[in-house]
């Protein structure tokens, strides 16, 4: 059975995330979406959230799971049976970071590959944080996230902007 495994903040899940999610279900027989643990990032929503909204986003799709790890990335591939990394590539800039952590997992993991599959157009310049900030300063995301999250992204910006105005 070929198992992918896809890592990243994803806080929130979007669109340009879940293209990626979709495409990959479609090249290995299993994906599994693995919110890793980044303790620099002081995220929006909690781990457990991520993977719930993570959960509702891939409903549809049945060769998908949702995980969570919280050490390196070569080792929980290890441990689930996994020999691909799928990675999104937006512009050049996220090549040059990719480039290195491939080199490290495959170090770390001789089997490992990474397989990067590039943005679609629409999405190329979509990021969570830039989403965040989208949000933060009132303007329309319903185009960069998957509607079954909207109302809970709303609900957390909008605490954000009451903390911040009190
Ligand atoms: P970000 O906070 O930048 O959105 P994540 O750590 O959640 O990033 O991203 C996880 C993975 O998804 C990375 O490989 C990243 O390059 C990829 N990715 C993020 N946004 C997009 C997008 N709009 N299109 C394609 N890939 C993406």
């Amino acid at each position: 059975m070929k198992i992918a495994v896809y890592p990243g903040s994803f806080d929130p899940v979007t669109n340009g995330h879940l293209n990626i999610i979709e495409r990959a279900a479609r090249l290995f027989d299993e994906v599994i979406v693995c919110v890793m643990v980044n303790c620099e990032k002081k995220p929006l929503f909690t781990l457990e959230e991520r993977k719930s909204l993570l959960k509702r986003v891939t409903a549809h799709l049945p060769n998908v799971k949702v995980d969570a790890h919280a050490g390196l990335l070569a080792e929980y591939a290890k441990e689930q049976q996994c020999c691909t990394i799928i990675k999104g590539l937006r512009a050049g800039s996220d090549f040059e970071k990719e480039f290195q952590m491939a080199m490290i997992n495959r170090k770390l993991n001789p089997n490992l590959e990474s397989l990067f599959l590039t943005a679609e157009h629409q999405y190329m310049y979509l990021s969570s944080s830039a989403v965040k900030e989208m949000g933060v300063y009132g303007a329309d995301v319903s185009d960069f996230l998957p509607p079954e999250i909207l109302v809970e992204f709303r609900e957390r910006i909008r605490n954000i902007r009451n903390h911040k105005e009190a």
